[in-house]
């Protein structure tokens, strides 16, 4: 990831320049249509759509359904629009509808091509006009549909819909939202056995991290759970949901750690997580868990902030039930808040992380 957040960083500094967009060839471009949806697509990205504000190039409807309207700008962080020149693909058209490709990347000194990814948008008429509309909204019309409780599921003709996972997950929706105080809101999930089938339905046709082994994945936006490999049992995302905007003011490792603790992570259980953890941190008593919050990845199975993350959560939560854990939640986004909190809550120095944390994850491996 680092060097992704390097090239972030370039193009970061270079975004001012403002979004350049080429073209690889277009059939028809010298049709009057055909040149509308063009300069819709160029207005939209000089719009600065990474700041998701009301915009005259994307469709109302949309607009006024979602606060992040355009589905794609969350997928990189900060923004898919962070200033990648965009080359346009293909421009498809059929009856009224017009499919945009097009691909976010840059060529190195090298000469070979880094490409962040490969995204498709609709453009249709809205009262007489072209407006832009996530694919997603098109492309699910092709999934089947199943409404259980407050739960919208969306997925392939091929899958057979477990009911019973379905009124399980809708039981851990309103075990949580008990919990924590809220009242469950309705949302779409989208699920596949594999993650990039979702991905795909999304509009993305390639992004940077596809590919590898499948394994369960999932994502949680603002309204919407995307996931892959679990079928409809897909909790850590749907924790994030219902839960991450009610309380805003939290770390990372905090939303990280109760999801992990509640819903595990990439489809196993935090208990699962710490045991390896454990065999990884006895082999390596270098790795100071003092400055843990610099830590990412231990592999491709495990991250620090799920494991870590959880096991504080759940010190938390032993400790004082969930009203502490909700007044844990409200302590600060600063990685200081987050240390602070810690000694507030378990009594721990941030000096002492290293030698707590590592005699509780091995007493919790041998339970
Ligand atoms: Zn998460």
């Amino acid at each position: 990831m680092n060097r992704l957040q390097f090239i972030i960083f370039l193009f970061l500094s270079s975004n001012a320049l403002g979004q350049k967009i080429t073209y690889n060839y277009v059939v028809d471009s010298t049709k009057v249509e055909t040149k509308e949806v063009m300069m819709l697509f160029e207005n939209y990205l000089a719009s600065n759509p990474q700041n998701q504000t009301e915009n005259p190039f994307w469709n109302r409807e949309e607009q006024q359904k979602h606060k992040n309207y355009d589905f794609l700008e969350s997928e990189f962080h900060p923004s898919l629009y962070m200033g990648f020149p965009v080359h346009v693909l293909s421009l498809q058209s059929k009856k009224d509808i017009y499919r945009i490709k097009a691909q976010f990347s840059y060529n190195k000194q090298d000469g070979t091509p880094y490409v962040l990814a490969i995204a498709n948008y609709v453009a249709k008429r809205e009262n007489g006009k072209f407006k832009l509309f996530n694919a997603l909204t098109v492309n699910k019309q092709t999934w089947n549909c199943t409404t259980v409780g407050v739960v919208d599921f969306y997925y392939p003709t091929y899958h057979k819909f477990n009911y019973q996972k379905a009124q399980k997950l809708n039981g851990f929706i309103n075990e949580i939202c008990n919990n924590f105080g809220v009242k469950p809101k309705p949302f779409e999930y989208y699920l596949a056995d594999d993650y990039d089938e979702v991905q795909k339905l999304k509009g993305l046709d390639y992004y940077m991290g596809m590919g590898g082994p499948s394994k369960p994945r999932g994502k949680a936006t603002d309204d919407k759970v995307y996931c892959g490999g679990l079928g409809e049992y897909y909790t850590h995302e749907v924790f994030h949901v219902q839960i991450d905007q009610h309380y805003p003011n939290k770390h990372f490792w905090v939303s990280e750690g109760i999801a992990t603790l509640l819903g595990g992570s990439r489809g196993k259980s935090l208990d699962w997580h710490i045991k390896r953890t454990n065999i990884h941190l006895r082999k390596h008593p270098e790795i100071n868990l003092n400055d843990m919050l610099k830590l990412t990845n231990l592999d491709n199975e495990t991250s620090y902030h799920y494991v870590l993350g959880g096991l504080i959560a759940k010190k938390i939560l032993d400790k004082g039930g969930w009203n502490l854990i909700k007044e844990f939640m409200s302590e600060g986004k600063t990685d200081e808040d987050y240390y602070n909190a810690i000694k507030k809550y378990l009594g721990i120095h941030k000096a002492e992380l290293n030698s707590y944390l590592r005699q509780q994850i091995q007493i919790e491996s041998t339970k």
